[in-house]
């Protein structure tokens, strides 16, 4: 077995590619996810009959009794965590900055940005060596929105992934002497469900042909640079921000 995973919004899009991936990597897995319980169970099922093993734990992440719980389920239920990845977050109906309610930036932080926190504060507790782990790997799953900026369209949800940057850099640093590397990627325009989400569901269609590779990427492609950043063959990277983003 390659380590234990915890992966955040691990039932659809990119998270559910990560999660399939990881397993086929050897890492007993625990899909997280908010609402989608199908899609969930789905993932677990692709997993077990390829001989993997996984389980399905629903939280919003940005709840910290539930995080907590989360963990402590893995813990009894697979083992200790060796390896998240934050993956889980939104992006909400297209909007300006004029346009933006409190409640709206209260949600959209909490779950990109205090979600990522919570988990990796959970995850240090196990992993670092100064808690009495054995180390580990933390992956954050930003965005290309990050360089970019987002505007009229969702500037809230490029400044969450701004932050999860610097998060990375911050925490990658603190923990490296304990054992624990932190990277993060950043995904460009990929085809998955979080388009429809923000009510743009022809968004890839509309925006691939200015992306240099001319398309857009998809979650496999994605999940296959966050499995090599949690394996042994990125043994000496952390604190990277790596673009997965046909060159946009
Ligand atoms: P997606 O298809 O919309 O899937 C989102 C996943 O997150 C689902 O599993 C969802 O669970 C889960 N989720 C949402 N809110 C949650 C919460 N509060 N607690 C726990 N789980 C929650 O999104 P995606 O495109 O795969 O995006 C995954 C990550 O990549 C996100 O962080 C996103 O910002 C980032 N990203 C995506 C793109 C892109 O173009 N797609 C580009 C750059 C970065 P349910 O199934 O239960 O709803």
């Amino acid at each position: 077995m390659a380590g234990v995973a915890i992966v955040t919004g691990g039932s659809r899009g990119i998270g559910a590619a990560v999660c399939r991936l990881a397993a086929e990597a050897g890492y007993d897995v625990c899909v997280n996810y908010q609402n989608d319980r199908d899609a969930a169970l789905q993932a677990v099922e692709d997993i077990e009959a390829k001989g993997g093993k996984a389980i399905v734990y629903p939280c919003d992440v940005s709840k910290e009794s539930d995080v907590q719980s989360m963990f402590r389920e893995v813990d009894n239920e697979l083992g200790t965590v060796t390896a998240l990845v934050n993956n889980a977050g939104v992006v909400l109906p297209i909007s300006r900055v004029d346009e933006m309610t409190s409640e709206r930036l209260a949600k959209i932080l909490g779950i990109n940005i205090t979600g990522s926190f919570l988990c990796a504060r959970e995850a240090i507790l196990r992993m670092s060596t100064k808690h009495g782990g054995k180390g580990g790997v933390i992956v954050n799953m930003s965005s290309a929105a990050a360089r970019l900026g987002s505007p009229n369209e969702f500037v809230d949800y490029a400044a969450t992934k701004g932050a999860i940057d610097t998060f990375t850099l911050g925490l990658s640093k603190e923990v490296g002497p304990e054992g624990i590397r932190v990277n993060a990627i950043r995904p460009g325009l990929i085809d998955t469900e979080i388009h429809a989400s923000a009510g743009a569901a022809d968004r890839v269609e509309k925006f691939k042909d200015g992306v240099p590779m001319r398309r857009s990427g998809s979650a496999e492609e994605v999940a296959q640079a966050t499995v090599w950043l949690m394996s042994e063959e990125a043994s000496y990277v952390t604190g990277a921000l790596l673009d997965v983003a046909g060159g946009r």
